[in-house]
């Protein structure tokens, strides 16, 4: 019996721009951001950095543009990266324009921190005239004093009028290629934050909640924030901002939209049962090694391993391959067939042998 397909939600309409090559809201696929935690002044280590974050599913990489050396860093970056760049920028202007300058394909601007409406439109003309996108980055932890004051803190009200400003200003010169954060730490306030955002804007959305954390409650806070949203067709990019190797954030990034069906698998999926009393194999012990073992040699089939005959025919059944395990032995699914029984402790060498021939026949995922 195969399991019908179903999907999370409609996407809400928004405009598209592009990063690059890389289209954003629209309808095109939702992408994923990461950020270097590189001095952006170090080519090498930066480029090497962004290598990684694009293996591990970044479709753009965000850098910091602080200072006149990281523009010159920026400068021979962005030719050699494999992905788009976008150059953040926070209190100086002229950072903006040099990063430009230096050809990076995004600006994201917090308005919290770079304020005079003669700068901000200086640099939303000379982004319009190369036809470069600008973020317009709100921030809970760096609202525009003024309109913080005005709402009493940084409200979901505060955060949106705070973009809708920046907009405003941006329109005078008409600069209407942008899309919109309203980032906040808090889980519960970013998602209000950004429900009115999408009633408010058409522009395309950046879904993150800031400052997340060290995993593994970073990643829970995130996703708990980005996974409601995009549940409800809200955001069109989306930036895990943990406190660990940003390899992490792409890679998390890529899996939750993944797992909710909003882009193809490219990796392995493991299917595992939790165990429990009525388990017949070590089925953590088994999972772990098979995970290690398939993620090792980059295999992207879904794969189950399975305790019992609770649930363990069916599961294993519907994946590329699967284990559904009996007294310390399991049956071998292969496409959903019985091909024969393999004992606990050849259970991973048999998913890697299987894995391993079913990607060389070009066997489909
Ligand atoms: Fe327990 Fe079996 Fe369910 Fe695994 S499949 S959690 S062993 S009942």
């Amino acid at each position: 019996m195969t399991r019908p397909v179903v999907t999370v939600a409609e996407r809400r309409p928004t405009r598209q721009i592009h990063i690059g090559k890389v289209a954003v809201g629209g309808g095109a696929p939702i992408s994923v951001q990461s950020m270097t935690t590189t001095k952006t002044a170090d080519v090498e280590g930066t480029l090497s950095q962004i290598y990684a974050l694009a293996a591990a599913g970044a479709d753009i990489v965000r850098c910091t543009c602080n200072e006149p050396e990281a523009a010159e860093g920026l400068a021979q970056i962005v030719p050699r990266s494999p992905v788009p760049i976008v150059a953040d920028i926070h209190f100086h202007h002229e950072m903006a324009l040099a990063a430009l300058e230096a050809g990076v394909q995004g600006l994201r601007l917090n308005p919290g921190n770079l304020r005079k409406e003669s700068e901000i439109k200086l640099v939303a003309s000379e982004a319009r005239d190369r036809g470069v996108p600008i973020r317009i980055g709100v921030n809970a932890g760096s609202l525009h004093p003024e309109i913080a004051k005005r709402h009493g803190g940084a409200t979901p009200e505060a955060l949106v009028e705070s973009a809708r400003r920046e907009l405003e200003l941006f329109a005078e010169v008409d600069f209407f290629d942008v899309k919109i954060s309203v980032k906040a730490s808090s889980v519960p306030l970013m998602i209000a934050a950004y429900r009115l955002a999408s009633e408010t804007f058409d522009h395309p959305l950046h879904l993150g909640v800031t400052e997340a954390g060290p995993p593994p409650a970073g990643l829970i806070k995130a996703t708990a924030g980005i996974a409601t949203l995009l549940a409800e067709g809200i955001g069109d990019t989306i930036r895990y901002s943990l406190t660990a190797d940003p390899v992490e954030e792409a890679r998390a990034g890529r899996q939750l939209l993944e797992a909710m069906g909003l882009r193809e698998r490219k990796g392995l999926d493991l299917i595992a049962c939790p165990s429990c009393g009525r388990a017949e194999i070590d089925v953590i012990g088994v999972a772990a090694a098979a995970q290690r073992a398939l993620e090792e040699r980059q295999i992207p089939l879904q794969v189950a391993v399975m305790g019992c005959v609770v649930n363990g025919p069916g599961e294993a059944r519907e994946a590329d391959l699967g284990i559904a395990a009996g007294r310390h032995k399991g049956h071998l699914f292969i496409k959903g067939k019985i091909v024969r029984v393999v004992p606990e402790d050849q259970m991973v060498e048999a998913l890697v042998a299987e894995a391993e021939r079913l990607v060389a026949e070009g066997v489909e995922a």
